[in-house]
């Protein structure tokens, strides 16, 4: 699904950020991304949403190789991939639904389809009951959940996450991380970048480590 080979990028004021990283994350794999804060984390996931590309190397994510894409073939990346941030983007003055409808609306989906798959993805986050809410009338916890299902609500085969539980307590941290493991389970490939240390400790999942650009034990698989 994902596979990084001697991945190395340098920004345009050329700072480095990644440095000959290679690693692969199988179909229906779920693993954590970690490091400190300028370690590469988000910049491994621009390379796989296609936001910057390569310097050296392939990224190759479902088969294809993004940085060759064209530029009007990216929509196409993107539309498999489902993207969690820390700080949501939520649409705060906008309901619930609406929140989460929107993805479908721009793909263009019918109004019962959205409907449906909406109310589903709602149910899944433990939000069937909040429908007409503002999102600033929810919880921190509740927002980072109709964030989560805005990121699935059009089934896409690849969930990344920028620091999910970045605002959360350790309670609900775990309660997010429950969510994308249930994902996971129903076939979905997850990769959390986060450097949560305690909450990657209570679970068993692979983890890949960047150190200053670098990646350090990719290879080595738990569970
Ligand atoms: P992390 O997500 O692990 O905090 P980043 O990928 O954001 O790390 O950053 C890695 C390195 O690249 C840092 O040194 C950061 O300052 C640098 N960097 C990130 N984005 C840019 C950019 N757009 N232009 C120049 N340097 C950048
Ligand atoms: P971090 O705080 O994790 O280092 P940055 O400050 O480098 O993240 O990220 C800057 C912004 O880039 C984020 O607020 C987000 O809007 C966007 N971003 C980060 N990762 C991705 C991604 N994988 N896909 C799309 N946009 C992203």
């Amino acid at each position: 699904m994902i596979q990084f080979e001697q991945v190395s990028k340098v920004y345009s004021g050329g700072r480095s950020a990644l440095d000959n990283v290679n690693f692969h994350l199988k179909r229906g794999e779920m693993a954590f991304l970690t490091g400190h804060s300028g370690a590469g984390k988000s910049t491994l996931l621009k390379l796989i949403t296609a936001i910057e590309r390569p310097t050296l190397g392939t990224v190759t994510i479902n088969g294809a190789d993004v940085g060759q894409l064209k530029r009007h073939q990216v929509p196409f990346l993107r539309r498999n991939i489902g993207i969690i941030f820390q700080d949501h983007n939520l649409l705060m003055d906008r309901s619930v639904y609406d929140n989460v409808a929107l993805p479908l609306l721009i793909e263009g989906f019918a109004e019962r389809e959205i409907e449906k798959r909406v109310e589903a993805a709602l149910d899944m986050v433990g939000l069937g009951d909040k429908l007409g809410y503002a999102p600033m009338h929810l919880s921190g916890g509740e927002q980072q959940r109709v964030g989560i299902a805005r990121a699935v609500v059009a089934r896409p085969p690849l969930l990344l996450a920028d620091e999910p539980t970045g605002n959360l307590d350790p309670k609900l941290s775990m309660e997010i991380l429950r969510l994308f493991e249930a994902f996971n389970r129903a076939g979905t490939t997850v990769l959390i970048a986060t450097h949560d240390l305690g909450l990657i400790a209570r679970m068993r999942y692979r983890t890949l480590t960047l150190k200053q650009g670098r990646m350090i034990c990719a290879d080595e698989v738990a569970a």
